[in-house]
Order: structure tokens, then C-alpha cells, then sequence
């Protein structure tokens, strides 16, 4: 029997036969942004639903949680398990993990404490293996002013800024958790340890699950404990400029002040920023390939627009979170999409060296900047850059440098970036102003039509009028775009066997995360540092402990 739509508590049964009421249920109800803001009114939402006393329902376990912003009553929709007339036997919400004294057992090297070498390292503890973790960058704390660095005075430390330094690219990153996909792994088992660190329990339950660059380093200084506890040890400030190979298998590797560092096995996760790792590998003679990544701009709106387009109100209702959006288009044999959409934040720089500029986004965990920023990129296959072959299977880093030069260049050889508002950019005409943009170390009006590859621009112009069709009022004075949105993923891969997920060419190495070519994103990348370290336990966790010299 279905139940009808929202009823005077503004609550909807989906899907429910009373017949089927019965001890412990599933149930999914739809509520008014106002109600589910307030979890203490959750129960007597349910029974109203349900049609039974709120006291009936002993205990509610809230399961999923989404915004439903089909129709113009915007809902959301809230699942959870309820206990009817009884207690559960245990409730669960996540299992912590429990992670043993490792300080005497087999040391396994990490280079890269990014989410998928932070994730690797717990991985080991579990397994009682011991990690060393290093990492070219500084601690969370440390790291902070080198990002205001970047922000006040345009100086980019190549060792510590938004990619590099402890947590990686994930720490001052958006955070958003979207990974739904099980093929690599349990996505819920990498959010559990994140709650188990700090992180709020609302990720395990929403559909859409984000932290926020203000919550993210206390949770990443909570893993660094973790670690530490069990007897793993870390290293910052030490930049991997080596690895020790003989006779094909691995024994260990050296930092730039030459401490050596033994083990048997290495999981390299040192990101898709670590340029000079892709050439180290290459001058050993190890392969590595090239493979398609994408590259564009990111493009800033003014939210309360978002919201009107999305939500079709403007205010937007206190009670919704700031609007996102999502779109893909094939333009000319490509795609154009949207990525790492950040509602009510900023864009930031995320260049690694001098000489570049390089944009990215985030937003704090209550996402309330007034602006709304995506990279919106192209797909690039090697084919597209073929006048780059002479640079094998570094044809796509040299791809990206010469863009994030130009867009340097550009905009006056400082940090600040190239912009133009978009119904400029497709009309093929430098912008006489600009609006406001929340990039803090500021925007120069630029050619981005003329900057970016006609390949790429192009593809952009034509899109953002298709987008418009999808997002009526998108394609707007209002909205400006920053050149370049480079690194969204690795245009590198190193190849690994797909069974013991060792280097082709060597025993022992792990090539790992994002850098490896194997995921994108901090829940993929944590997988793959999971997957990674099982790996490494299943092949040497039985063998006896090494020294470890420093
Ligand atoms: C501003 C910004 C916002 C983002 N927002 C999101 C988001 O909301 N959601 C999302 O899923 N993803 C987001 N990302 C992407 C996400 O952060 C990455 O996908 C993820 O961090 C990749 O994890 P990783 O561990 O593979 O590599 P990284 O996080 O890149 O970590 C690699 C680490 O290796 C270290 N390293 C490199 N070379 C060496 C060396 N030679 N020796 C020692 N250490 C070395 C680096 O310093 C770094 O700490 C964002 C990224 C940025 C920059």
C-alpha cells in the first residue's frame, strides 16, 4: 500500500505497507528542509508517517539523507532504520578500527602522506606491518603559512602549498567524499575511519557527503596520531629523490639530505603534481606511459544564481545547503564536464612551482562564501597533443606547463590568473571589467580564448552555450572563469600488475593514488592506498623485520 504525499508534518511515506510494520524496518519519508534540519523532530516525523505513536519508535538509525530538488517543493529525503516497540541488540554505527603495536614488525616505505598514503599506512598497522611515512612537505600546522604565503605574496614554496605537505592535495581541498563506486573498494569503510578521526558523523548518512577545508587538517593531525601511536613513523620536510633497486626488487630510498630509508617494498603515492617522480622513474628506466587527463578553466558564479537555477527560489530557504550542479556535454568528439564543483566556496591556487598558475576549488564545511566555482575541463587524449610526441610519455606534463606558463605570462608573472567573464570568452572578446571573484590573490582580465589551445577553448565556447540550455541563465555576464584548471588528474600513468599491483619492471614498488594513474579524488585515492597496502601484507607480512636505518 502506498502512502500519499507529504502530510501535515511535511512528512511522505515512499513505500510502505502497514502489514509490513514490524519490529526493525527501513523506511524513507520526505520532510521540509525546516524539519530535517532538527534530528530531535526525526522520530515524530516518522511516526506521523507511519501512523503510530512516536514513543513506539525505540530507536532510529538515520541511513541516507538527500535534497530531492525535482519538483518545486524542494524535500529532503531521509531514510533510517527504526526499532518498533524495541530496542536494538547493539547499534553500530560505524566500526572502529583497532590498530596494534607495529613499532617491531616489517617496515614497509610510503612516499606521500596524501590520503592514499595516510590511508596506506593504517592499512599496514591493521595488518601489522610498521610504515614510514615520507613526506616532501611540512606538518598540517606548519603548512598553513605557506598557503597564505601563496595567497598574500604570489611565493610558492615547491615543497609545501596546496598539494604538498601533510594530508596532500586532500587537506586544504574541498573535501567532498562523492565516490559511490565499489568496484575499488568499501567506500563506507573509508568514511568510518574518518569519523573515527573527527570527521562528523552526517558523512556516513548524506548522499552527498563533504568536510570542508576547515575540518579536514584536524582529522588528517588525528590519522598523523594513529599512526605515531602504533609505532609507525613519519617524516616531513623530506623530499624522495631516490629509489634503491637491485636486482630488480626494491631495498629502499634516499632524500634529498641523503638519509636512506630500507625496506622491501615502497608504496609510491606521491600525487599527480610530483613531476619530478614521474622523472626520476623515467631516468632509472622504469616505464611509465602517458594517458588522456583533462584540462580547462574554473568557472565562478555568484551562488544566490546557482540557487535560482537549481532550487528555483531566490533567497534560497535557509534550511537547503547551497546549490550544486553537475554537467557533461560531448562536444566535437569529447568530453567537457564539470568537476570538483565547490557550492559556496573559493578558488584557489594550486600551482606546485614558481613560473605557473594553476586553480582549484574548495569551501568550508558550512559552504556560505556567496560564490559557486567548478573546473569546467576537456578531455585530452594523447592523440590531441601528437605535436608533443617528442616528449614520449612526458607529452601531457609538457602539455600542462606550457598552459599554466601562458596563463603566468598572462597574467602579469605572479599568482594572480588570467580571467574573463564567459559570455566573453564565447564571444571571442577580452573583457573590459570584471566581477568580483573570490581568488584571493586576484584576477587580471585576459584572452583565455586566445590563451588556451584552440582544441580546448573551442570545445569550452561551445559547451558553455550547450550548458546553458541545461542550466538556463549558466551562460552569463556574471560568471567569470580563471585560467587553468590543470591538475585534475595525472596525464601519467605507472603501470602495475593488475593481480600484486608491483611496478611491471620491479618487485616491490607499489605505484599508488592519483600520481600512479589509479584514482581521482580523496575516496578513491584512500581505496587504492588500502588496496595497496593488503598487497604489500599479503606478499611480505610473514617475512622477518628489517633494519631501518635514517
Ligand atoms: C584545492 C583542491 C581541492 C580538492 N577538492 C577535492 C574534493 O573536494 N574532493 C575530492 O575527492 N578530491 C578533491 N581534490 C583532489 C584530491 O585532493 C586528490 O585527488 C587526492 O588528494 C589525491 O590523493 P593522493 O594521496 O593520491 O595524492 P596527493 O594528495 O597529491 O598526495 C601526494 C603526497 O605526496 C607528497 N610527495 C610528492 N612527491 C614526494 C616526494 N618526492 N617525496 C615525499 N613526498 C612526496 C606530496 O607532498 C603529497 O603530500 C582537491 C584537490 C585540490 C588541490
Amino acid at each position: 500500500m502506498l502512502y500519499p504525499a507529504i502530510n501535515r508534518y511535511g512528512s511522505e511515506v515512499i513505500d510502505l505497507s502497514l502489514s509490513e510494520i514490524f519490529m526493525r524496518k527501513e523506511v524513507e519519508i520526505a520532510m521540509t528542509p525546516k524539519q530535517a534540519s532538527d534530528p530531535s523532530g526525526w522520530k515524530t516525523a516518522f511516526a506521523h508517517a507511519l501512523r503510530i505513536q512516536p514513543g513506539r519508535i525505540k530507536y532510529l538509525n538515520p541511513i541516507q539523507r538527500s535534497v530531492d530538488a525535482r519538483s518545486n517543493k524542494i524535500k529532503i529525503r531521509l531514510k533510517a532504520e527504526l526499532f518498533i516497540d524495541e530496542q536494538p541488540a547493539e547499534i553500530r554505527k560505524y566500526i572502529r578500527r583497532s590498530y596494534p603495536d607495529v613499532s617491531h614488525k616489517t617496515p614497509v616505505i610510503i612516499v606521500g602522506a596524501g590520503p592514499a598514503g595516510l590511508f596506506a599506512a593504517l592499512t599496514l598497522i591493521e595488518n601489522g606491518m610498521k610504515p614510514i611515512l615520507i613526506e616532501r612537505g611540512k606538518d598540517v600546522k606548519a603548512r598553513k603559512f605557506d598557503i597564505a604565503q601563496i595567497n598574500r605574496e604570489h611565493i610558492v614554496n615547491p615543497d609545501s602549498n596546496f598539494c604538498f605537505g601533510e594530508g596532500g592535495a586532500g587537506t586544504y581541498s574541498d573535501g567532498k567524499l562523492y565516490t559511490r563506486s565499489t568496484k575499488r573498494g568499501n567506500v563506507n569503510e573509508i568514511l568510518s575511519v574518518l569519523v573515527s578521526h573527527g570527521a562528523d558523523e552526517d558523512i556516513l548518512i548524506d548522499s552527498h557527503p563533504h568536510i570542508g577545508t576547515d575540518k579536514l587538517p584536524a582529522i588528517v593531525a588525528a590519522m598523523r596520531q594513529t599512526i605515531l601511536e602504533a609505532g609507525g613513523e613519519i617524516y616531513f620536510n623530506r623530499r624522495i629523490t631516490e629509489i634503491i633497486i637491485q636486482n630488480g626488487r626494491i631495498k629502499g630510498a634516499e632524500d634529498k639530505s641523503g638519509n636512506r630509508y630500507e625496506a622491501q617494498a615502497i608504496i609510491l603515492a606521491t600525487g599527480h603534481s610530483a613531476r619530478d617522480i614521474y622523472e626520476l622513474l623515467h631516468l632509472k628506466g622504469l616505464t611509465i606511459e602517458a594517458k588522456s587527463f583533462a584540462l580547462g578553466v574554473r568557472a565562478e558564479h555568484p551562488q544566490a544564481l546557482i540557487d535560482s537555477i537549481q532550487y528555483r527560489q531566490s533567497p534560497r530557504d535557509p534550511f537547503l545547503p547551497a546549490a550544486p550542479y553537475s554537467l557533461v556535454k560531448q562536444v566535437d568528439g569529447r568530453g567537457v564536464f564539470s568537476f570538483c564543483m565547490c557550492p559556496g566556496g573559493i578558488i584557489v591556487p594550486s600551482a606546485t612551482e614558481a613560473g605557473q598558475v594553476v586553480v582549484n576549488g574548495m569551501s568550508n564545511s558550512r559552504r556560505n562564501s556567496p560564490f559557486a566555482n567548478s573546473g569546467i575541463v576537456v578531455q585530452i587524449d594523447p592523440s590531441d597533443i601528437s605535436h608533443l610526441s617528442a616528449f614520449g610519455p612526458f607529452a601531457g606534463l609538457e602539455f600542462q606547463r606550457r598552459v599554466e606558463d601562458a596563463c603566468w605570462r598572462a597574467a602579469g608573472m605572479s599568482q594572480s590568473a588570467p580571467a574573463q567573464r564567459i559570455s566573453d570568452f564565447t564571444k571571442g572578446i577580452t573583457s573590459s571589467s570584471l566581477p568580483d571573484c573570490s581568488y584571493n590573490p586576484g584576477i587580471v582580465s585576459a584572452p583565455l580564448h586566445e590563451i588556451l589551445p584552440p582544441f580546448v577553448s573551442g570545445r569550452l565556447q561551445e559547451a558553455f552555450l550547450q550548458f546553458d540550455k541545461m542550466m538556463k541563465g549558466y551562460h552569463t555576464s556574471e560568471a567569470v572563469i580563471l585560467g587553468t584548471e590543470s591538475r585534475t588528474s595525472s596525464p601519467i600513468r605507472i603501470p602495475r600488475n593488475a593481480e600484486t599491483l608491483e611496478h611491471i619492471d620491479v618487485a616491490g614498488l607499489y605505484p599508488c593514488g592519483e600520481g600512479a594513474g589509479y584514482s581521482g579524488g580523496i575516496v578513491s585515492s584512500a581505496m587504492d592506498g588500502v588496496n595497496c597496502a593488503l598487497a604489500v601484507a599479503k606478499k611480505y607480512r610473514k617475512q622477518s623485520a628489517q633494519s631501518v636505518k635514517y
